[in-house]
């Protein structure tokens, strides 16, 4: 990013990495996760849960990568190493219940992760509003995914 662009992000920068570095801890946690149900899922319905679970994974993933490109635009590093995403994640990783064949249990797993997801990217959003907008539209993107996310695991549910 050039002198001027940094010049308008009003805000920590480092604060700002470090906050989105959070988040791409988190996105990467929740595709390793999307990926391992859309793989392991079994009973009556596994065939369309698998693929509409990993068309999910396919979304988180985007975000980490989308998440990387204004990491490195602002100047900061993505975490290097896999083992540190789940130290320096919002939350703990989003873990797949034992049981495949129970989507009750996948579903509660899945939204937990996204009402989390929605909350960090809710309130990254509030902090750069206005401040950063380049960082604020891309935030607003992922945000209104993640939102899209809850809802059709909340409507598999009723
Ligand atoms: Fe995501
Ligand atoms: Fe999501």
């Amino acid at each position: 990013m050039g002198k001027q662009a940094i010049k308008i992000v009003e805000l920590d920068v480092k604060e700002l990495i470090k906050d989105l570095n959070k988040a791409y801890c988190d996105e990467w946690l929740a595709y390793y996760a999307y990926w391992y149900m859309a793989k392991t899922v079994s009973g009556f319905y596994y065939e369309d849960m698998g693929e509409f679970l990993s068309k999910i994974a396919k979304d988180e993933e985007e975000h980490a990568g989308e998440l990387a490109d204004r990491i490195l635009e602002l100047g900061g590093t993505p975490i290097l190493s896999p083992a540190e995403l789940e130290k320096n994640a919002n939350a703990p990783y989003p873990m797949p219940p034992k049981e495949t064949k129970d989507y009750k249990k996948i579903i509660k797993v899945v939204l937990e992760a996204e009402a989390g997801a929605i909350d960090v990217y809710n309130k990254i959003a509030k902090k750069v509003q206005g401040k950063d907008h380049a960082t604020y539209q891309l935030i607003n993107h992922i945000l209104s995914e993640e939102i899209k996310h809850e809802q059709m695991f909340e409507d598999l549910l009723g």
